[in-house]
């Protein structure tokens, strides 16, 4: 099976700061992580090479910096690695970075499955992996919490939702989404991390995978960030206590108070 597992590099979120005039996150200074889904959509692609043969390649669009993630996705258990990084991305929407992921995939040749986690924890948007789909006109599943089987080129998997889950069947090749639900990612081993510094991590530029540079970078993003903000935080609640009938009466006076009922 060839496997296409998309990670993208954050920013720890602990130290997320948004510049107030450019509505951008300030990346400088700031230490980089692999977005903690991906970690599972990487565990899983491995775990499925591990069993039934074949390779995975990590892909993700970035500065040249997020060359450090694909070697660490190397260290866990990823076979190549490609960097698609070019000046032209730069202010590229989710559509624009989905359109030129998934020209990265098609340069790759034929794939089996592309593995994408839920969302990313700095855009948050969970947009990413099903643009990849559409615009490969690929089947996909969301939120992923377990493949059941992979036989006669249908693909089972387990689709989370609010009150418990879905069973899915699609047909390969298709693009996943996962949950963190779905395995517990092994941690580096002293081999991996030294096939993770020889490595040869791929560059490819806009031209190498024929991206539109119309459709690409600010220019080619229909998306407008109008404001960007931290809500205020919550006033504090009211506790009421008493008998159950007290406890009604005081919350419906309250809330009539208030004009809510
Ligand atoms: C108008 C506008 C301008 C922007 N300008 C910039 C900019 O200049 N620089 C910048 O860094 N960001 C920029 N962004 C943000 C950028 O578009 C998103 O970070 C990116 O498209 C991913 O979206 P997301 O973070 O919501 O990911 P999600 O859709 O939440 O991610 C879901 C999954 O998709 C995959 N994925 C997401 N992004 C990548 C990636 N880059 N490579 C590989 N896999 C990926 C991962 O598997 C991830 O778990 C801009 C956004 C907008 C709206």
């Amino acid at each position: 099976m060839i496997i296409v597992v998309c990670i993208k590099q954050v920013p720890d979120t602990n130290n997320v700061r948004i510049n107030p005039e450019t509505k951008t996150l300030i990346r400088e200074g700031v230490e980089s992580i692999i977005n903690p889904f991906d970690c599972y959509a990487l565990e899983e692609g491995v775990r499925l090479k591990e069993r039934l043969g074949g390779k995975v390649i990590v892909l993700t669009m970035g500065p040249p910096q997020a060359e450090s993630a694909l070697r660490e996705a190397i260290s866990l258990g990823a076979d190549e690695a490609v960097l698609l990084s070019d000046r032209a991305f730069a202010g590229s929407d989710t559509l624009a970075t989905s359109y030129a992921l998934a020209q990265a995939i098609r340069k790759l040749g034929h794939v089996d499955l592309i593995i994408c986690g839920k969302q990313a924890i700095d855009g948050d948007t969970a947009q990413v992996g099903p643009g990849i789909a559409v615009h490969l006109g690929l089947p996909q599943i969301t939120y992923v919490r377990k493949i059941e089987a992979i036989e006669n080129g249908i693909i089972r998997a387990e689709r989370l939702n609010e009150e418990g889950y879905d069973v899915l069947e699609v047909s390969l090749p298709a693009m996943l989404t996962v949950v963190k639900e779905i395995n517990q990612p092994r941690i580096a081993s002293l081999k991996g991390k030294m096939a993770a510094k020889k490595a040869v991590v791929l560059t490819w530029k806009a031209a190498d995978v024929g991206v539109d540079p119309a459709l690409v970078g600010l220019e080619g993003s229909p998306t407008l960030v109008v404001e960007i903000f931290t809500p205020p935080p919550r006033k504090g609640g009211k506790m009421i206590t008493g008998e159950p009938a007290d406890i009604a009466g005081e919350a419906i006076r309250d809330m009539r108070a208030m004009g809510i009922v």
